[in-house]
């Protein structure tokens, strides 16, 4: 096993031995007795002294960056000043609130939760609890918290502070709009004593602007972290067999949680099937699910009993798996910031995890037709109504809509570095970083191959679509270059055309996707028909003639690629990867006899901390990361037995 340096999410994200600026020696002790955590990122601890300050804040940080701590903290802050007041924080949905109170308190903090899903008597428990002091910080839905009575009996009880968790949900701009919580535009009205607190992982200034707006914050501490995540590595791949490139990702990936996006119920189904046959623990997931069965899933990823869930989009936000170490897009998503909030789910414990997307030009085709459909019917119900303006208003939307399209596809084709466009896609620049570029994606990796002689394949291809009559689509042009004796060829006759054969040698779903990457390139133009054929452009034409060069990403070879798992290498320290692997199944077994998800034992972090450094006494095992009082007490002595077996 090789030993590398730090990687550059732990230098980002981790061990900043920084002074904690507006953070008291007492703060910092509670968060190293409760959490276990020695130091605080850096725009941590500024989000928690403006919490205990209560300057209204709006914190933006990327998934995975530490955003609960910031509004975790301050109660525990005010509780030491004799402050009697209870801080609250707006959750959107119930299983993210009962996870986080369910964590905060196996670590021994004073939390709790109101929400739908509990008995009478529970709630009637947690009022007591809160009325008695017993809560410092307490969850509830926004429905809840602006229902009448309640927010008069939160009043008597006196509120310091409303921390607004995902407050992105707030913007119709946002990609996660909730109307629920549209209703918090009241809580300044409701609470006007209380500072207001927004998180959110979402990027764009204008659903910022849209939130402190909606929430009307006071001169809010605005603190934006950087997007990038660098323990992501990204990976995008022309897709010439999707299932086949699908299986060598999970092959690097087996017992790992995995994500697998396509666009389509259908697809999501047939998938996880074939994935089943081929061994996985896989199961499905989409909005055409009965709710139940889709908690089942949602359930069983959670508790590690799932390792694979093939989705649609519709699996997101209450996914609170941290240790998601592969997310693969089965097609191009819509814009790159959905890729980035589709693939911001894997590694939330700053782990090495991988994004791979699978793209063609068919996907582009897709979003276009679906775009065209919704655009169809919302325009016969505005004309309908003759509002002129809901006209303009569509437009616009549309543009934005392909505008989105098109710069998600320029990312997917162009041989950049993966993490400076996301990042430069968002407004932010990215560090210079070396000769080996930023070491995380499949650009500066040296996977990106371009094919030997793609001017020549270019233009055998075109000549095949101009030879044809420029009557075909795709896989018939690919069948007439590789050479291919079908019906059809001989019943058009075309086995006699020169260009017949040409790409001897080469598969089908090579062409084809070669085919597709002359289109994005604007060589070849797709009609807008039914039964959509190709066409040569002028540039295509010049193509043809030998003006000009055209690179041709090859398909990925796959074998020998460079992987630095996670689990191999951890700071300075070489991981024993069987200690590892039973540390996870003695936290399997811990959570299930708790009836919590394993992630609340603890994290992959701390697990593998563990399995690097083998602590042998409860006073060793204290200075590991994520270990606190509680847990030390609680769980030291199993995890010292598995470690010392
Ligand atoms: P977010 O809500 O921004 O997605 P979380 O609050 O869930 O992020 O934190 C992500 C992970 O980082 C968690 O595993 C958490 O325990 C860990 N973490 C947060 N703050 C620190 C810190 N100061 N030191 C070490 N680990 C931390
Ligand atoms: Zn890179």
């Amino acid at each position: 096993m090789r030993t590398e340096p730090h990687s550059a999410a732990q230098e980002a994200h981790g061990a900043v031995a920084a002074p904690c600026p507006g953070v008291d020696a007492g703060t910092l002790e509670d968060i190293r007795r409760i959490w276990g955590f020695d130091t605080l990122r850096p725009l941590q601890s500024e989000a928690i002294a403006a919490g205990i300050a209560g300057r209204d804040s709006l914190v933006v940080m990327p998934t995975g960056g530490g955003k609960s701590l910031c509004y975790q903290v301050p109660p525990l802050a005010a509780a030491r000043a004799g402050d009697t007041r209870i801080d609250v924080c707006v959750s959107p949905l119930i299983a993210l609130m009962k996870d986080q109170v369910d964590g905060l308190r196996s670590n021994g903090y004073p939390a709790a939760a109101l929400h739908s899903g509990m008995s009478g008597d529970d709630r009637d428990g947690v009022r007591r609890a809160v009325r008695a002091g017993d809560v410092r910080l307490l969850f509830v839905s926004p429905e809840r918290l602006l229902a009448p009575g309640f927010d008069t009996w939160l009043g008597t009880v006196g509120v310091r502070a409303i921390a607004i968790d995902e407050a992105h949900c707030i913007s119709q701009w946002g990609h996660d709009f909730r109307p629920e919580y549209r209703q918090l535009a009241r809580l300044r009205a409701a609470f006007p004593r209380a500072s207001l607190h927004a998180c959110t992982a979402t990027a764009t200034p204008r659903v910022q602007q849209d939130i402190v707006a909606q929430l009307e914050l006071r001169d809010p501490l605005l603190l934006v972290g950087s997007f990038d995540r660098p323990n992501l590595v990204y990976r995008i791949e022309p897709r010439v067999d999707g299932r086949r490139q699908l299986l060598e990702v999970l092959g690097r990936h087996r017992g790992d949680a995995v994500i697998v996006y396509c666009l389509s119920r259908k697809d999501t189904e047939s998938l996880a099937e074939f994935l089943r046959k081929e061994g996985f623990h896989a199961g499905a997931y989409h909005a055409g699910m009965p709710p139940e069965d889709r908690a089942r899933v949602q359930e069983a990823f959670s508790e590690e009993r799932l390792d694979v869930v093939v989705a649609t989009v519709a699996f997101g936000m209450g996914i609170d798996r941290s240790n998601v170490r592969a997310v693969v897009h089965m097609t191009m998503p819509r814009s790159i910031e959905h890729y980035q909030q589709e693939t911001g789910r894997a590694g939330r414990d700053g782990l090495e995890s991988e994004c791979v997307l699978f793209h063609s030009y068919a996907d582009v085709v897709k979003w276009n037709s679906i775009a065209d459909g919704s655009a169809d019917e919302a325009r016969a119900r505005i004309e309908d109504t003759g509002d002129g303006d809901a006209l303009d208003a569509l437009e616009a939307s549309l543009a934005q809509g392909r505008a989105q399209l098109e710069a998600m596809q320029r990312l997917a084709a162009s041989p950049v570095c993966r993490h400076r466009w996301i990042v430069e896609h968002f407004g932010q620049s990215f560090p210079e970083r070396g000769p080996g570029g930023c070491g995380a994606c499949d650009v500066c990796l040296g996977e990106v191959r371009m094919a030997p002689d793609s001017t020549t394949i270019a233009r055998k291809l075109l000549s095949a679509v101009a030879r044809t009559g420029q009557r075909y689509g795709a896989a018939y042009v690919a069948d007439v270059a590789r050479g291919a004796e079908t019906e059809e060829v001989a019943r058009r006759g075309h086995a006699g055309l020169p260009t017949f054969g040409a790409l001897r040698g080469e598969d089908r779903a090579t062409l084809t996707n070669y085919v597709f990457q002359l289109v994005e390139h604007g060589l070849l133009a797709r009609t807008d028909d039914e039964h959509p054929v190709l066409r040569l452009t002028g540039e295509g034409l010049g193509a043809l003639r030998g003006e000009r060069e055209v690179p041709l990403r090859a398909p990925p070879k796959g074998r020998g690629r460079k992987h630095a798992t996670a689990k191999a290498v951890h700071g300075a320290h070489e991981v024993d990867t069987a200690l590892f692997d039973r540390l996870r199944a003695l936290r399997r077994d811990l959570a299930s006899a708790r009836g919590v998800p394993p992630y609340l034992i603890f994290s992959d972090a701390t697990l593998l901390e563990l399995a690097s450094r083998r602590p042998r006494t409860l006073e060793e095992l204290a200075t590991v990361k994520g270990v606190g009082e509680k847990k030390l007490a609680d769980l030291g002595p199993a995890f010292l037995a598995a470690i010392n077996e």
